[in-house]
């Protein structure tokens, strides 16, 4: 990655997380993608130095960055070769925002989850669905109906946030493991609550306001998926010139044919385009709120498109990797198959790629909603 107009504290922040993460090397993360055990080191090396909670202020025990170091930070574990398993075993402790439990796939305002107040409690009732780090978390923010859709005038209305013990042995909650194609070191799961009981202080802000609260941190989340996609995609591609280099057929390096060498050279360029815009959208994220001139509508459309842009440019690096290394592409020890399996997640999580062309289409082009 050309690493101009970044600025000394987050190339500082790069190779110091770099030199944690080269504790972990390929062979660790095909470990735990084969076994699924979840790579609580990683974590626990991070927290050593102080990375845990980059994002959050400094009075509530974090670091005190902002989303443009936390995105800088993400996408240096994946470009280790941690690819996104590793950077979701830290993207939800590292930033104040709502990611984690906030949503169920693409259509959040008509989420069943309901919260009903019983005295000095509420009782949760619905279910999740793929929900990360489940079997490790101790905690879980969780969106919930307060008020049922039929009695709100819109369906934003009526959701309310709650910061919870996610006890697996209490009464009320059922966990069950999802299989899945890639970044199987960290779990995704199906969450049961059957009337599940929290203390009512467990309320983040006001009841029935837990939308608003959930909305300005998706454009964060967008930004630190749009990293971690960046960084798969440069890990790829490192990996891709190594064995163009290397692997000789019909008596020169693959590398010198035109038909291996452009392909990549243009997927370098496709990160190198999606970079900016992730940067671009870290930093317009960071500026809202302080710059009356940046509008929730330039955070929206700037952190959409960043997401959207890095995840189809890892897509086609990782893709490109793959077909550079002919057969050995396929094999597990060249890693490269492991990243072309997680670079879908980028591309369907958080919000999928159609989703972010419908926000586009009507929010920028002005054309009608289509769904
Ligand atoms: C590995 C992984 C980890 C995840 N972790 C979490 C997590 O921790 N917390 C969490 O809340 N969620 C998590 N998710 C869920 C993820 O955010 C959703 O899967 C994603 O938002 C897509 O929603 P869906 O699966 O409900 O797709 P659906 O809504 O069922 O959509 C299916 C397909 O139809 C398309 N589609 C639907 N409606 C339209 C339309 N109107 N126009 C065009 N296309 C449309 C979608 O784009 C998609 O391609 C995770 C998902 C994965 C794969």
């Amino acid at each position: 990655m050309e690493l101009t107009g970044f600025s000394q504290e987050q190339l500082d922040l790069r190779e110091a997380v770099a030199n944690i993460c080269s504790q972990f090397p390929d062979e660790y993360w095909a470990r735990h993608d084969e076994s699924g055990v979840y790579p609580h080191e990683l974590h626990v090396a991070l927290a050593k130095h102080g990375w845990i909670g980059i994002a959050l202020p400094e009075d509530l025990g974090g670091v005190g960055l902002g989303i443009s170091e936390a995105t800088m930070m993400l996408q240096t574990i994946s470009q280790s070769g941690a690819g996104i398993a590793g950077a979701q075993s830290i993207h939800a402790n590292s930033v104040n925002d709502l990611r984690q439990v906030i949503s169920t796939g693409l259509e959040t305002l008509k989420l069943q989850t309901r919260a009903i107040r019983d005295g000095d409690s509420y009782k949760i009732s619905g279910q999740k669905i793929w929900i990360s780090s489940a079997q490790v978390a101790s905690k879980m923010i969780l969106l919930a109906r307060t008020t049922s859709l039929q009695e709100v005038k819109k369906p934003s209305e009526g959701l309310s946030l709650f910061f919870i013990d996610f006890d697996r042995h209490a009464p009320g909650l059922e966990l069950k493991k999802i299989k899945k194609m890639g970044g199987r070191a960290v779990d995704a799961n199906e969450v049961f609550f059957d009337n599940y009981r929290v203390p009512a202080d467990t309320l983040i802000g006001e009841e029935g306001q837990g939308f608003k609260i959930v909305l300005h941190g998706m454009n964060a989340e967008r930004c630190l998926l749009a990293g971690e996609a960046l960084g798969l995609g440069y890990a790829a591609l490192e990996k891709a010139s190594k064995y163009a280099q290397e692997r000789v057929v019909f008596g020169r390096p693959i590398g010198q044919n035109q038909g291996i060498q452009h392909p990549l050279a243009a997927a370098y360029m496709n990160l190198e385009a999606a970079k900016l815009a992730t940067y671009h959208a870290a930093r317009v994220y960071d500026t809202s709120g302080k710059d009356p001139n940046v509008t929730p509508h330039a955070v929206g459309v700037a952190c959409n498109s960043a997401k959207y842009l890095a995840a189809e440019a890892s897509f086609t690096a990782c893709e490109r990797s793959v077909l550079a290394h002919g057969g050995m592409g396929y094999a597990q020890e060249y890693h490269v198959e492991r990243y072309m399996r997680e670079c879908f997640v980028p591309r369907i999580a958080p919000v999928s790629r159609e989703m972010v062309m419908n926000y586009i289409g009507e929010k920028v082009l002005g054309l009608p909603r289509s769904y």
